[in-house]
C-alpha cells in the first residue's frame, strides 16, 4: 500500500487540485480548510489503523487479485470473514471518530460493480471485469480513497431518467467517441468525496431499455475537468470557521461524512475506465448489491456512534451526580441494548453472506434491509434517551468565549458546575459532544444515508416470501393447499 498511514493520505491530497466550491468561493486546500479539514482527519483514521499492530489484521486483507496486503476499503470479500471483518472495523472506527470516516461507499461500489461486471461479461460478452480489475489493482496498490458515486438528482420523480424535461437530471453519456464517452450529469450527497482520490460512478435506479445512455459505471481522478464539487453546509459548521474548539462538540473529526453535489459538465472518460455502457438489464442489480452492503455498514457504523454517545451521557450523569439514578441507569441500560441489537443486524447479514456468480461474496439482502430499517428509529430513540439523561442543559449551553471571558467567565463556571470534583470545562465539552451526536445534521444521516426508510420497507416486504409464509400458515390450520 502506498499511502501507508493517515499523514499520507493528508500529505497524497495536497497533490490533487479538485475543483471544491463551499459557501460560494473555491477551496484550495481541504486538508486545511476548517469546513473539510474534520472529515480528512476522520477518513484519515481508516489508514491509520491498518498502520497499527492492533488493528492490522481487521484492517486490511490479502488482496484476491495480486496476494499484496492491502487496505480491507479497497478489498473483494472473499468470503463470510471478510463481511464480518468489515463490520467489526466500522464498529471500531465509528467508536473513534464518532462520525463518519466517508470510505465505506467506494468499498460498497467496488464490490457492486466487480460482481455486476462479471455478470455482464458472462451474458453480453463483454470485458468490462479485466478493466476494472486493473483500475481496482492501481486503487489497491495506491491505497486511493474512493468515493463510490450513485445517488442522481433525479429532478420530477414521477418521470423516469429517459422523459426528464432536463435529461442531466440523472448522469449520462452524451457523447461516443472511439476511445471513450462524454458524460454529463450530477451526483448529489457524495459522502466524502472531497476528499477522495477517485470518483466511481453508477446509476442510481434500474434502468429500462430506453434509458441505454444512463446505464453507465465508470471512474476517474476526482480532479478531472469538468468535474466540479459543492460541499455542503452542516448544522453549526460557523463555529469550526470561528475555530470554536469546545463548541464544535468534536473539534477533530466531522459531524458527518462532509457530503457534496458532483457535477459532471461534459466528463470524458476513457474506454479502460467504462464497466458498464448501455447494458440496463444489469442496473438494478448493481443498485440493489450497492445498497444491500451500505445499508449493512449502517448497523456497525452507528454503533459506534451510540457507543459514543453512551459513554457520553454517562459521564455527564456522572457530573451531574444522577448516575446512580435507577431510571438514568435503566435509560443507560436501553441505549445499550438498542446498540448491541443493532449490531446484531450487521452481523446477521454478514454471517448469512452469499458468494455472488463472481466469487464476491454479499451481505443476506433482506437482513440488511432490516439493519439499516432499524438505524432509522433505534438510533433516533438512543439520541432521544441520550437527550432525556442530560437534560435542557444542551440547548442553552453558554458558548467557550463565555467560558473563558474575563467578564462573565466565572458565572459560567459557578453556575454550571456539577459535582466539585468534575471541572465545568468537562461538563460544557460533554455537552457539546452530545449536542453534535443528536444534532441535526447526523441524525438526518442516519435516517436517508444508504436509502431512505420507505427504499428497505419496499424490499422487505419484496423479499418477504409472503406465499411461503402463507403456504406455511395452511398447512399447520389443515387448509389445503
Ligand atoms: Fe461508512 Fe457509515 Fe459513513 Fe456510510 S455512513 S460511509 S457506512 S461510516
Ligand atoms: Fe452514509
Amino acid at each position: 500500500m502506498k499511502l501507508a498511514n493517515g499523514a499520507e493520505y493528508i500529505e497524497s491530497l495536497r497533490r490533487l487540485s479538485p475543483k471544491i466550491y463551499y459557501k460560494g468561493k473555491r477551496i484550495k486546500d481541504v486538508t486545511r480548510h476548517p469546513a473539510t479539514a474534520p472529515h480528512v482527519r476522520s477518513a484519515a483514521m481508516t489508514y491509520a489503523l491498518a498502520n497499527k499492530e492492533k488493528y492490522k489484521d481487521l484492517a486490511t486483507a490479502a488482496s484476491h487479485l495480486t496476494g499484496r496486503t492491502i487496505s480491507r476499503f479497497t478489498h473483494v470479500h472473499q468470503n463470510i470473514g471478510d463481511l464480518i471483518g468489515k463490520i467489526k472495523l466500522l464498529r471500531l472506527l465509528g467508536q473513534k471518530t464518532g462520525t463518519c470516516f466517508q470510505r465505506c461507499v467506494g468499498l460498497d461500489g467496488i464490490n457492486a460493480v466487480y460482481s455486476v461486471a462479471y455478470e455482464i461479461d458472462q451474458k453480453h460478452g463483454t470485458g468490462y471485469l479485466e478493466r476494472f480489475k486493473a483500475w481496482l489493482i492501481h486503487i489497491q496498490d495506491e491505497n486511493r480513497m474512493v468515493v463510490g458515486a450513485m445517488t442522481d438528482p433525479k429532478g420530477d420523480r414521477s418521470k423516469s431518467p429517459a422523459d426528464q424535461p432536463d435529461p442531466d437530471q440523472y448522469v449520462h453519456v452524451v457523447e461516443r467517441r472511439k476511445d471513450g464517452v462524454v458524460i454529463r450529469g450530477a451526483k448529489l450527497h457524495m459522502t466524502g468525496a472531497v476528499n477522495s482520490h477517485d470518483i466511481l460512478v453508477m446509476p442510481t435506479t434500474a434502468l429500462d431499455e430506453r434509458s441505454k445512455n444512463y446505464a453507465i459505471v465508470c471512474a476517474m481522478p476526482i480532479d478531472t475537468p469538468g468535474v466540479t464539487l459543492i460541499f455542503g453546509r452542516q448544522a453549526g459548521d460557523d463555529r469550526r470557521d470561528h475555530r470554536e474548539r469546545i463548541d464544535v462538540g468534536k473539534p477533530r473529526f466531522g459531524v458527518v461524512g462532509g457530503e457534496a453535489v458532483i457535477a459532471f459538465e461534459d466528463v470524458f472518460v476513457p474506454n479502460e475506465r467504462i464497466f458498464m455502457n448501455g447494458e440496463t438489464d444489469h442496473t438494478g442489480t448493481l443498485v440493489y448489491r450497492f445498497a444491500a452492503h451500505h445499508r449493512a455498514n449502517y448497523g456497525a457504523c452507528k454503533t459506534g456512534l451510540m457507543d459514543v454517545l453512551t459513554g457520553a451521557v454517562s459521564y455527564l450523569a456522572q457530573i451531574q451526580g444522577t448516575a446512580q439514578g435507577s431510571h438514568i441507569k435503566d435509560k443507560v441500560t436501553e441505549m445499550i441494548h438498542l446498540s448491541e441489537t443493532l449490531y446484531s443486524s450487521s452481523i446477521a447479514c454478514s454471517a448469512e453472506g452469499n458468494p455472488t456468480p463472481s466469487g464476491a461474496y454479499l451481505v443476506d439482502t433482506m437482513l440488511a434491509n432490516v439493519c439499516k430499517q432499524n438505524v432509522t428509529r433505534f438510533h433516533f430513540e438512543v439520541a432521544r434517551l441520550a437527550t432525556d439523561i442530560a437534560g435542557g442543559f444542551l440547548a442553552t449551553m453558554p458558548s467557550e468565549y463565555d467560558l473563558k471571558s474575563e467578564d462573565v467567565g466565572h458565572l459560567v463556571k459557578k453556575y454550571f458546575v456539577g459535582v466539585s470534583t468534575i471541572p465545568v470545562e468537562d461538563r460544557i465539552k460533554i455537552g457539546r459532544l452530545i449536542e453534535a451526536l443528536t444534532g441535526g445534521t447526523a441524525m438526518v444521516e442516519s435516517m436517508h444515508g444508504a436509502g431512505s426508510p420507505q427504499a428497505q420497507r419496499i424490499m422487505i416486504f419484496r423479499e418477504g416470501k409472503l406465499g411461503e409464509k402463507i403456504r406455511l400458515a395452511k398447512k399447520l390450520a389443515g387448509i389445503p393447499q
